[in-house]
């Protein structure tokens, strides 16, 4: 069984990421439950860099296998924002999601819709002696002005997808499991880490 440990704190990315590797020779474990606190900067320019980043840092405190992911919303009337700063989107201290998807939508007020948008993840997988994979995924959609759904987390509430009539807050946990940026990315990080989990 290859020990995998999430290089991030975000509840909602890990049920989502055990989620997807049920079944699989792959304990994924978070920073918490090695007594790890690890504020990584994410300095980087890319979600790629901010992905390698995180799982390099986790990777090294840890001795074992980190993953790292970056993801973010890019929203084509916003010339791509939030994207790598989606996290911290929202002017105000403390900021949670639901400001963040105000502050979103406030900006988006102004602007014709439909307001077509694509979540974006990078994953990278640093191995200790320093070797990295690297996998991403894309989601297409739009974001609707009223919340509808209470699964997922973020963006999810206004993140609308026209092939399924619904947001990515109102799919069933397994349908969001297989079609969100996330899911695609970790779907292409598979065959790696199960040949890690053979070695
Ligand atoms: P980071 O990858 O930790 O930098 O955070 C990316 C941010 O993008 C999250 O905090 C969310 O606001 C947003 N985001 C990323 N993936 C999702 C998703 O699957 N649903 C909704 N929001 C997401």
């Amino acid at each position: 069984m290859l020990k995998l440990l999430l290089a991030s704190q975000n509840q909602g990315k890990l049920r989502e990421m055990q989620f997807i590797l049920q079944g699989l020779p792959i304990q994924i474990i978070s920073p918490a439950e090695l007594d790890i606190q690890l504020d990584v900067e994410e300095t980087g320019k890319t979600y790629a860099e901010n992905a390698a980043l995180k799982a390099k840092a986790f990777a090294k405190i840890s001795g074992l296998i980190a993953l790292g992911d970056d993801s973010g919303l890019e929203v084509d009337a916003l010339d791509g924002a939030p994207g790598l700063y989606s996290a911290r989107y929202a002017p105000i201290p403390n900021a949670d999601d639901g400001d963040r998807r105000n502050f979103l939508l406030k900006n988006l007020a102004a602007h014709p819709r439909p307001w077509t948008a694509r979540f974006r993840a990078t994953i990278a997988i640093a191995l200790p002696d320093g070797k990295i994979h690297f996998t991403d995924g894309i989601c297409e959609g739009e974001i609707i002005p009223d919340e509808r759904g209470s699964g997922g987390f973020g963006y999810d509430p206004i993140f609308y997808l026209p092939e399924k009539s619904c947001t990515m807050a109102e799919l069933a946990e397994d349908e969001k499991n297989r079609l969100s940026h996330r899911a695609k990315a970790l779907e292409k990080a598979k065959d790696f880490l199960i040949k890690s989990a053979s070695k």
